[in-house]
């Protein structure tokens, strides 16, 4: 706990002041109270209106909806919030309608004890993930720390955690949200460089723009490296990752992003589904479709995401594909392989190996041995994106997986997998992708 107090003064250095004035106001109200309340009864503590407790998810990203809260007007005693996640549109690939990911803001909490429970958490799309995850938090909606004390009631279905926060207002959160808006502000930031060029891949049935960044000049012995993200985005590490990621490529004094756009031009999506996003969904497009089930067979009506994606790759070509996700259940990094793909040879094979080794000597939050396990030879699912690429353009392809929970190999106690490790995890990447660059074609 103390560690964690330190941990938030250290990163937000105006939070010293906010508790400074706080401390003064709340003296006030207790001054100015002191007359109207009798002796042994509660004064009011820290507000000036007393609208309660309340919960609000209506924002970009946001998601939850409320059940009942106990005591919500009164300060001081045990209070009780009973909550929950709204499901995205049925989804007629997976016969389900997902949900996991929430996000929401509670106020009115200052010092008051909240017991949240999310009531239909066993009803949610990986139910066997909850044992051991830990609720995010944030007051500032910048550093997000974990609810150590979180606990799923397997028998009753429900995800639960008690928090007395330290200011007026929390956001809680399934992991560290990236919203829409900051999607906007990274597009905005990295075409701003003049070595980027933005390209609109089409709109989505909401309306959002679908943006396809280009890092680099084409030319004749050029790679073509294509890495998207966020085809289901409830998970938001990465795009976490994604800005990581591109931080880096641009950096001009970087001698390893230097190399890699000497020989290769970046195509990067980074995020494949902007409604999603928008909406607080966990796995699914508006219209309920889950991306990443849908690229042997897109559709303008039903997935345009991927649809124009696939066309644009089409046109472009593609010489490598990194996906990137994050696994609810699995405490790990790892990468899902092609071995299932009718076209895996041994050409693929030494090129993921020849990745993943220089993945492991970069980044020690990358591990092997610990994932989905290998398809059987031809039994790949074509309809997911890894596969269909790997297979249409004979590239290497995979999937990125990063965990919702924590790394079980190097526990961060405070934030567990967070998204200051997600960006430096995109971050290493890039040495990886260097270090097959030479041999894709
Ligand atoms: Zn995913």
């Amino acid at each position: 706990m103390a560690k964690r107090k330190a941990e938030y003064l250290r990163c937000t250095p105006k939070a010293t002041l906010f508790r400074a004035e706080s401390v003064e106001h709340r003296n006030n109200v207790v001054l100015h109270a002191a007359s109207k309340w009798a002796k042994g009864e509660a004064a009011p503590t820290n507000r000036d209106v007393g609208r309660g407790i309340s919960v609000n998810s209506h924002f970009d990203s946001g998601n939850i909806e409320v059940v009942d809260i106990s005591n919500s007007e009164k300060h001081g005693v045990d209070h009780t919030l009973n909550l929950r996640i709204h499901a995205d549109p049925y989804c007629e690939s997976d016969k389900t309608a997902h949900f996991m990911w929430f996000f929401f803001r509670v106020t009115g909490v200052r010092d008051e004890q909240l017991h949240l429970n999310i009531v239909n958490a066993g009803e949610g799309s990986f139910p066997t993930a909850w044992p051991n995850y830990q609720a995010c938090a944030s007051y500032d909606r910048k550093y997000w720390f974990r609810i150590k004390d979180t606990a799923y009631d397997k028998k009753k279905g429900v995800l639960s955690w008690h928090h007395k926060p330290e200011r007026d207002a929390v956001w809680y959160a399934y992991f560290a949200p990236y919203p829409f808006e900051r999607h906007e502000e990274l597009i905005a930031e990295i075409q701003s460089d003049e070595h980027v060029h933005l390209d609109l891949l089409g709109q989505t049935l909401d309306g959002h723009d679908l943006d396809l960044l280009r890092i680099g000049e084409p030319g004749k012995d050029k790679k073509k490296v294509w890495i998207i993200a966020r085809q289901h985005p409830g998970e938001s590490m990465a795009e976490w990752f994604m800005e990581g990621l591109l931080h880096r490529i641009l950096d001009r004094y970087d001698p390893v992003a230097r190399k890699c756009l000497q020989q290769a031009v970046f195509y990067i999506v980074p995020n494949m589904n902007p409604d999603g996003t928008w909406r607080g969904h966990l796995r699914t497009n508006a219209a309920g479709a889950n991306l990443n089930r849908e690229w042997d067979h897109p559709t303008k009506e039903h997935s345009p995401e991927v649809y124009y994606t696939r066309q644009a790759m089409d046109e472009i070509g593609v010489d490598f594909l990194g996906d990137i996700h994050g696994d609810e259940e699995i405490e790990y990094n790892f990468l899902a392989g092609n071995e299932g793909i009718p076209a895996w040879d041994d050409r693929l094979r030494k090129l993921q190996d020849e990745f993943c080794s220089a993945f492991l000597h970069t980044s020690p939050d990358f591990q092997l041995g610990n994932g989905y396990g290998n398809d059987e030879p031809g039994q790949a699912n074509l309809a997911i994106c890894s596969s269909a690429v790997g297979q249409r353009y004979k590239c290497l392809a995979f999937t990125l997986e990063m965990p919702f929970k924590d790394t079980d190999y190097a526990r961060e106690p405070v934030q567990g997998w967070s998204l200051e490790r997600s960006q430096r995890f995109g971050h290493a990447f890039l040495n990886a992708v260097l270090a097959v660059l030479p041999d894709l074609r």
